[in-house]
């Protein structure tokens, strides 16, 4: 109103930037934001963009969704589409993090705020807010369920009874992709010991990021690799005893290599592989015995502080954070909110999945 803005005129003196500013921050209920989701064909995505939307037109909000199907330039253009339209914030979840500087250059330029959702956007300066999972932290029980998988831990973190050696091999996720680098860095802070000590060995030597990294996370990608790494550094026939992989879908190609290659029969089990995102397919994997963990990652719980972050953000205020330090983007450390990633295995499908009403029993195929 008029006297509030006299009021806080004559309050601080102040200059004609912030009437605009408050003059912003009054006319943003209604105001258009853009989501924009990396690709469909991971489940997970496609829950992230639905709640992301249900929840931000519940407070009255706009949204325009656009997946881009793992194509870079194809993101490219609906940032550039949305700003063009008026979006006042934007929620990205990118393809390739590195990117993007030049259209969050041009969203600041028109005052719009820029939250990355669940992927850091890197090399820039204009990413205001990160909500995510703590992504290290998810190596670290990527890792954590390799090693209780294969008996050198037990699930309270005590030393198992097995002393091995057990040959494992390591896949790592998209090297464009932020949280790559951290799911790998938290799942070597844990095996490294243990492959320094011969418990475990990576027989085909290849444990260097660059190496295992699987461009956009590419299932067909891990498959073929899985299979060079059995023709080649298993020829002399022995047998991979677990597979560190971080993502359902690489899991998915990985177990078809060693179906193919005669694992997954009573005489030839299937080494220990893990997971993450818990989707559909891997979870019914897990209770049929073949993956053995994934890690799960409540997506509606992410995309309700997003929409808590953008609606503060919208009204002008300053969302809770919980994390300034780890997320530095290359040009400043990005104030971050991060959730609780947690372990998944047939042992607790239900309390974790079901129970929480992320999935139904039946959805899954749990008796
Ligand atoms: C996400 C994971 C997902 C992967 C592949 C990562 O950025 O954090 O949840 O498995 O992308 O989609």
């Amino acid at each position: 109103s008029a006297f509030a803005l006299t009021a806080s005129l004559a309050a601080c003196g102040s200059s004609e930037k912030t009437i605009d500013k408050e003059a912003r921050s009054a006319d943003n209920s209604g105001a258009l934001i853009g989501v924009t989701m990396p690709t469909r064909s991971s489940e997970r995505w496609i829950a992230d963009g639905d709640n992301l939307k249900k929840g931000l037109e519940k407070l009255g909000y706009k949204v325009d969704l656009q997946y881009a199907e793992d194509n870079i330039p194809t993101q490219v253009n609906q940032l550039e589409n949305q700003i063009t339209k008026g979006a006042k914030l934007l929620v990205v979840a990118s393809i390739d993090g590195t990117t993007l500087t030049t259209q969050l250059q041009q969203a600041a330029d028109n005052g719009i705020k820029v939250i990355a959702y669940d992927r850091l956007i890197r090399n820039s300066p204009n990413v205001d807010y990160y909500a995510t999972f703590d992504n290290y932290k998810v190596g670290v029980q990527q890792a954590t369920s390799l090693l209780v998988g294969l008996k050198v831990k037990n699930a309270d973190g005590s030393e198992g009874t097995a002393k091995g050696p057990f040959n494992i091999e390591l896949f790592a996720g998209s090297p464009d992709d932020n949280n790559a680098t951290f799911f790998y860095n938290g799942a070597m802070s844990v095996l490294k010991p243990y492959i320094d000590r011969g418990v475990l060995k990576v027989k085909s030597g290849q444990t260097d990021f660059k190496t295992i990294a699987i461009l956009r996370w590419d299932p067909a990608t891990a498959q073929k690799r899985m299979e060079d790494l059995l023709t080649n550094a298993y020829r002399d026939g022995a047998k991979v005893n677990g597979v560190l992989s971080p993502y359902d879908g690489l899991s998915i190609g990985i177990l078809s290599a060693l179906k193919s290659n005669g694992y997954g029969t009573s005489g030839q089990p299937y080494p220990i592989v893990t997971g993450q995102d818990a989707e559909v397919a891997s979870v019914k994997s897990i209770l049929g015995g073949e993956q053995y963990s994934t890690i799960f990652k409540d997506t509606r719980q992410l995309a309700a502080e997003t929409v808590k972050m953008a609606d503060t953000v919208l009204k002008g205020g300053k969302p809770t954070v919980n994390n300034t330090k780890d997320y530095n983007n290359g040009n400043k450390v990005v104030p971050s909110q991060l959730l609780e990633p947690v372990i998944v295995t047939k042992d607790n499908v239900k309390t974790a999945l079901v129970d929480t009403g992320y999935y139904t029993a039946d959805k899954v195929g749990l008796k």
